[in-house]
């Protein structure tokens, strides 16, 4: 990667990058006291360095957000279509280097990178139309003369704070509806991983009216916290951890201000005697290691059958062994890269030495490679009894666990004894059951025979501690849309 790929370290902020420049190799802010270094999880280098930005700084942001707010949400929903295409275009010209840079930023290897900017291009095509679709309507005469007209506006500005695993996708995920549904809106990108969302800033910039996308560099509980609780901010939007949920949610309290959370996982895959087995160890190669195991929705937590379970783990350790690790953009093989930084390392690693005082088995894996770079051997555990803390808690990591139950009953009450609701799968062959066994699951999205397939036009959120509101699909539009009623009296 050459410093012409790297973003600027600068605020974005009314159109254009204010404070600071790309000096001799260096990402310096001219206004921030602090810097962040910005590592490279695959060698540990420094690639950039960003400003640590203040609560002054948001509140300048959120200035310009305001400012833009009445005339970016007074366009017609074809206006803002239009400019959402060009984005997609914009961003599909682009779609390599931000690929790379992804992965320099991140540690995903370079099949993952791109499946983000895929999606990314998708999620705005998608709001560009259903913004379209779903704006307002008239609704009838409820009540004797008069006639109901049922409009949907925007909120106004929208704060949102987004995550280091899938730091161009989550930002999209977000902006997309924010702007399809007429909005202005402040974003705070992990301090770990901004540099794809200042290079799309970048992009995109002459496309959009000046304070309609404002981008603040910063640490969560100073930059994240000032746009949960700033009074002009009308709605505050998190993917993150369930920590930093609670944080937003209770900052945002004192403004009574709209909150929208997509926080944790640890999603329960629950096998079947009767389920394909080959077919669902060879989906779980993908879905419990993508993204190196640093997925909210990652298959993360084997409940197999206890009859098949043997044969079933077999299988899965013949598709782990398999699985090729590697410096992200060393080959298009590479399916694991490193986790993001040493502290999620340190975590990660921390889970599995714990996890054998508990009585749990390594089946493959378990532990550290060789550096340099943070990587974890992808795992899988077994022998894990109920309620141990790595079938409790979320890893987020290459690790999965493997439990046994012996029927429908424990199978359902042991995949619901989580605090967190966003996912889970059920693998049988019989429909009956697959449709019950959904039905009984307390999780966002079930699915069946599968697992970790998306798509733009279904809904993406959790229940319990994986928070409340929908990414995706005309759900997302109406989380950043108010709902206004207008009565017309017409008899008189
Ligand atoms: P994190 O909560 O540490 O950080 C997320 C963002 O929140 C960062 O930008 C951070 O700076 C900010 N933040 C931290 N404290 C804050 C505060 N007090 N106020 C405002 N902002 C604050 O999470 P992470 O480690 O970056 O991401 C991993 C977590 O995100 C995992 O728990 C994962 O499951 C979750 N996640 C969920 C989804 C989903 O769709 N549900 C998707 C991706 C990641």
């Amino acid at each position: 990667m050459t410093p012409a790929d790297l973003p600027p370290a600068r605020h974005f902020v009314d159109g254009e990058f204010v404070d600071g420049e790309f000096v001799d190799g260096e990402f310096v802010d001219a206004a921030a006291e602090r810097v962040i270094d910005v590592i490279d999880p695959s060698t540990e280098n420094v690639i950039a360095r960003i400003p640590a930005g203040t609560a002054g700084d948001v509140d300048r942001a959120v200035a310009a957000a305001v400012a833009a707010k009445g005339a970016w949400g007074r366009l017609v929903p074809k206006a803002r279509s239009e400019v959402l295409h060009a984005i997609a275009d914009r961003v599909a010209e682009h779609a390599e280097p931000l690929a790379r840079l992804e992965s320099a930023n991140t540690g995903k290897p370079l099949a993952v990178s791109r499946d983000d900017v895929g999606m990314t291009v998708d999620t705005f095509r998608f709001m560009a139309g259903a913004g379209r679709a779903t704006t307002s309507m008239a609704a009838g005469d409820y009540a004797e003369d008069h006639l109901s007209v049922i409009l949907r506006e925007p909120l106004g500005v929208i704060g949102v704070v987004t995550p280091w695993n899938y730091p161009l996708l989550m930002a999209a995920w977000k902006i997309a509806p924010i702007l399809a549904a007429g909005n202005t809106l402040v974003l705070k990108p992990s301090e770990q991983t901004p540099l794809t969302t200042l290079k799309f800033a970048e992009l995109v910039a002459d496309l959009l009216p000046p304070g309609v996308l404002n981008v603040v560099n910063g640490y969560g509980a100073v930059a994240g916290a000032r746009l949960a609780e700033h009074p002009d901010v009308n709605m505050i939007a998190l993917t993150g951890s369930v920590t930093s949920g609670r944080a937003v949610a209770r900052a945002a309290a004192e403004s009574l201000k709209r909150v929208h959370l997509e926080l944790g996982g640890k999603a329960p895959v629950v096998i079947f005697p009767d389920a394909d087995l080959a077919a669902a160890a060879s989906s779980l190669r993908v879905a419990s290691f993508w993204n190196s195991g640093q997925e909210c929705g990652a298959a993360c937590r084997v409940l197999v059958h206890e009859s098949v379970a043997e044969r079933f783990v077999e299988q899965l350790v013949g598709e782990v062994e398999a699985l090729v690790v590697g410096e992200p953009t060393s080959g298009d093989d590479v399916e694991v890269g490193p986790m993001v930084s040493k502290a999620h390392f340190d975590r990660v690693t921390g889970y599995l030495e714990r996890a054998g005082k508990e009585g749990v088995r390594v089946a493959t894996g378990g532990g550290a490679l060789g550096g340099p770079g943070y990587f974890v051997a992808p795992t899988v555990l077994v022998d894990v009894p109920e309620g141990a803390e790595v079938a409790r808690e979320e890893i987020f990591g290459p690790v999965v666990t493997v439990e046994t139950f012996t029927d429908e009953e424990e199978a359902v009450r042991r995949a619901n004894d989580v605090p967190l609701g966003l996912s889970a799968s059920v693998w049988t062959e019989n429909a009956r059951r697959s449709h019950d066994i959904a039905g009984r699951l307390d999780f966002g999205t079930v699915w069946v025979n599968s697992h970790l397939v998306l798509a733009g036009e279904v809904p993406w959120g959790g229940f319990k501690g994986s928070g409340y509101g929908r990414d995706l699909s005309v759900y997302a539009l109406d989380d950043y849309s108010r709902t206004k009623h207008v009565m017309h009296n017409h008899g008189r």
